[in-house]
Formats: structure tokens, sequence, C-alpha cells
């Protein structure tokens, strides 16, 4: 047979390859082989009917969750069922988003980020540079392609967060922050302290609108200040992601919850920053418990959510409609004089956590006429594959990854789901299996001791370094 799998019938939408219209795709060996009306399909050794809906390239969520804190082994699963082909994990630790792939792979691509955490992985919240040195390299070592600073849960002191975004870019591993110091929590100020602490280096800046919950100021005038320090800094990548919910957790430690965050999420509705205000707001309506039910995570509140956080003693996962509309729209659509997008992509901050809505929720602003269908794509797929240095993604085709995402798009979900060339995901049910890590040339041993397969990428060369040579002249 000439071909594995054809895909027909759909309305490709291609912007990398300036294509929309009604189009075949003949796939073989994980690779598109070609792209045209027509196709015969006696060639092929299955086919897939894509007619009435959208083919998209695969989706790339630039921020996930699949470690065993946030759900990894549900993650794999969600993903696909999301349309996402391809994701980078946010926090690590690396050996249990591989060892979890390996038992619950679905197909899809991943890779890590290390999360660096004052008293776990690193001394205290002032680590001195030789400490970070062998913290990123051994972050490489085991597979990660650099590491997540997780200042809004666990900050550092601001001159250790510089320090790190330092060591990482002359490393060259990728570095990203969830904004937050000593000094600034995870607010408005704690993110533009961040750009101010990168000072021209590669950063990426993790869920920019959630900085942006009205916990200073309006939440108009914080979106527009941080809309305005993107735009002056280049340098930053960021996404942002479009669900009302975040995801944090509710461990609870003398009395209190341990994430800075989780305890601004109570106070902002008036619930007392303690273990008990905890309790009443999961019983009240306005936390949410992450629980698992039917193979994948939900949402859950009320006396359940509460009985199941006991259970867990207190060391749940949990999500509250704590993000509001206009940040949301604002960061999916803010652009620069030049066209370009100022927030590199739609992410879900997702995974393990119920909140994989790219699509459900990302399609609404294509239907606002806020974004075109082509820009959506750009945002979810080609953009994220050059920030990560993903060269054979973010198109369809001939020679591109076979990683193709089947819309519907009146209905706001997705179809099916092609990764590497097979589908894991048709209709709602996931038959993927496998995973591919995507690592640098240090990792590829750790990868492939867990007896998953390595694609080897070079931070040094990926979107997230040759920006500053190409959109960042300072
Ligand atoms: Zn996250």
């Amino acid at each position: 047979m000439k071909y594995d799998l054809i895909v027909y019938g759909g309305t490709i939408i291609d912007p990398a390859m300036n294509r929309e219209q009604r189009c075949d795709i003949g796939i073989r060996d994980g690779t598109i082989q070609e792209v045209s009306a027509g196709l015969d399909r006696s060639n092929a050794s299955e086919t897939l009917n894509a007619g009435g809906m959208l083919v998209i390239p695969g989706l790339i969520d630039m921020h996930v969750h699949l470690s065993k804190v946030y759900h990894g082994q549900y993650g794999q699963k969600m993903l696909a069922l999301a349309g996402v082909t391809t994701a980078l994990d946010m926090a690590g630790p690396a050996d249990e988003v591989l060892a979890l792939a390996r038992q619950a792979g679905t197909g899809i691509s991943v890779a890590v980020l290390d999360g660096l955490r004052p008293g776990h992985n690193v001394k205290d919240e002032d680590p001195a540079r030789a400490e970070l040195d062998q913290l990123i390299e051994g972050s490489l070592c085991n597979g990660a392609i650099g590491i997540k600073l997780r200042g809004g849960h666990y900050p550092m002191s601001p001159e250790a967060t510089g320090r790190a975004i330092r060591a990482a870019n002359e490393h060259k591993a990728y570095v990203a922050y969830h904004a937050g110091s000593i000094r600034h929590g995870s607010v408005v100020e704690g993110a533009l302290e961040a750009i101010e602490l990168a000072d021209g280096q590669a950063l990426h800046l993790a869920h920019v609108n959630s900085y942006c919950r009205g916990a200073s100021r309006c939440v108009i005038e914080e979106t527009e200040d941080l809309v305005n320090s993107l735009l002056a800094n280049p340098n930053i990548t960021c996404e942002s992601y479009v669900s009302e919910f975040n995801g944090t957790t509710a461990k609870c430690s003398d009395g209190r919850p341990e994430s800075q965050v989780t305890r601004r999420c109570l106070t902002t509705r008036g619930f007392p920053a303690t273990q008990d205000g905890m309790e009443a707001a999961l019983r009240s309506g306005w936390a949410f418990a992450n629980m698992p039910e039917g193979g994948i995570m939900t949402l859950i509140t009320g006396e359940k959510a509460v009985e199941f956080w006991r259970q867990m003693n207190t060391a749940a996962v949990v999500s509250f409609p704590i993000n509001p509309p206009e940040p949301r729209l604002r960061f999916a659509t803010a652009k620069r004089k030049d066209g370009a997008f100022v927030v590199d992509g739609i992410s879900t901050d997702g995974g393990g956590i119920p909140r994989n809505v790219a699509i459900k929720v990302g399609l609404s602003l294509v239907k606002l006429n806020a974004l075109t269908m082509a820009e959506f794509v750009h945002k979810t797929s080609i953009r994220p594959a050059y920030i990560l240095g993903l060269h054979n993604k973010g198109r369809l085709a001939p020679g591109a990854d076979a990683d193709i995402t089947i819309i519907d798009f009146e209905r706001q979900r997705p179809i099916s789901t092609i990764a590497n060339g097979r589908i894991i995901m048709h209709e709602g049910v996931v038959c993927g299996s496998g995973c591919r890590i995507i690592t640098t040339a240090q990792g590829k041993e750790h990868v492939l001791s867990y007896g998953l397969e390595p694609v080897i990428m070079d931070v040094a060369c990926s979107g997230f370094y040759k920006r500053l040579e190409l959109e960042a002249p300072r």
C-alpha cells in the first residue's frame, strides 16, 4: 500500500502552507506524504472520513501538567480527547512524567520542564549559582528540556529568580516562570517583576492571563499594563489560557493551604486563608476538587468534594472559577503593530487538570470574530512548534509529522486526533498508546532507559532562543 492512512473529505486549514480548501491527506510511516484533492483511497490500508469537518495541524499545548500530583495517569488521555498531539509539561519532575508516560501514554509527544521548589530540590529560597547550575544539568540529563520556576506557588528571592533565569540562558536550557517572588505574589506586579528579572534574556512567562484577576487594580488596567510590558519585551515567550478555572493544590499544613495561590483564591471570595476556609469554599461551590471519574479527571464541588478532599488528607488539586473574561479575551487576541500576536500561544494549563478547553472555548473566539480560524491554528500549533523548535510540526505538508486534529467547528469539539500518523482518538474514544519524549541530546539515554522513544531537539536552535536575535533587537 502506498499509504497507511488517508484522511479525506475535510476542509484543511493550514496557514503555514497558505491552504484553506477541501483536500485529502495521505500518510505513511508517521509522515505526511501528499496533500491534494481526490487521493485514491484504494491505495491506503486505512481511511478516515473528515467530511464536513475542519482538518488542522495537531494542537501543541505549551502548558500542561502530566506528573503524579496533577494526575498525569489521566492527563495523557485527557489531552488526546482534547485534540492535543504535543504538549509541554510545566512542572515535572521528569522522572514522574516519564514513568506515567510509559504506563499511560496515548501516542502524543511530550516535553518536560523540571520544577524548582525551595526546600525540596533547592536548599532554600535563595539558592546560589552553583546549586542552580547543578539542578539545570541534572534536569537535562533526566530528559527535561529545562526548568520551571514555580514562584507563584513556592517563591524564591527576586535575586535568586534572576540568577536562575541567567543560569538557564547560559546553559541554553528552556526556562519558564510562574511569576511570583518573596517580594511580589502571583499577581500583575509579580509578572511585571518577572519581565524585569529576565532583563532581555529568554524567558517563558507562564499563563499570562492568570496574573490579572483584579488583586491590585481593575482587571483591565492590570491587563493593559502587562500587555504593554510584553510589547516592550519581545524576548518573553508566553501563553495564555481561555478557561475560567485555575488549578492549584489544596494541601494544608499547620492549619492553612501551603500554596500562596490557593490562599489568594480563598481571600478573593472572602474565605479565610485557612484549612477551615478551604473546606468552606469547597462546600459552598467556590472551590472545585479535581476527582477521577470514568478514567479522566472531573470537577466536583459541594459535600462530595469536601469528602474527597478529606479522603486525600487535603492533598487534592482544586480549581476556582477565578479567571475573569476580559484578560482571557485580550491576551488571546492582542497584536503588535506588525500584526504578530503579543502572546505566543493559546494553552490550557490542563493535561491532568480538567480544563483542556483550547478547542471548546477557543473556537468561541473564532465565532466571535476575535480570531480567524487561521489565527487560531497559528496560536495553537504554528507558533508553539516554532517556540519549541519542532521544525516538522505546525503544518500539513509533505515531509511534516502526521500530527492532525479534526474538528467539528459547529459543536466546538475535536472529532479525531492523529499523532505520528496514527489515529489516537476518534469520537471520544482514546485508542493510542506509547509516548514520544521531546528531549535534548543530553537526555536521550535517560528517555531510552524508560523504554520511551526520544525525539531530540536543540533548545538553542528553537524559537525560544532564536527570537532573541530575530525579534528583539534591543
Ligand atoms: Zn501550570
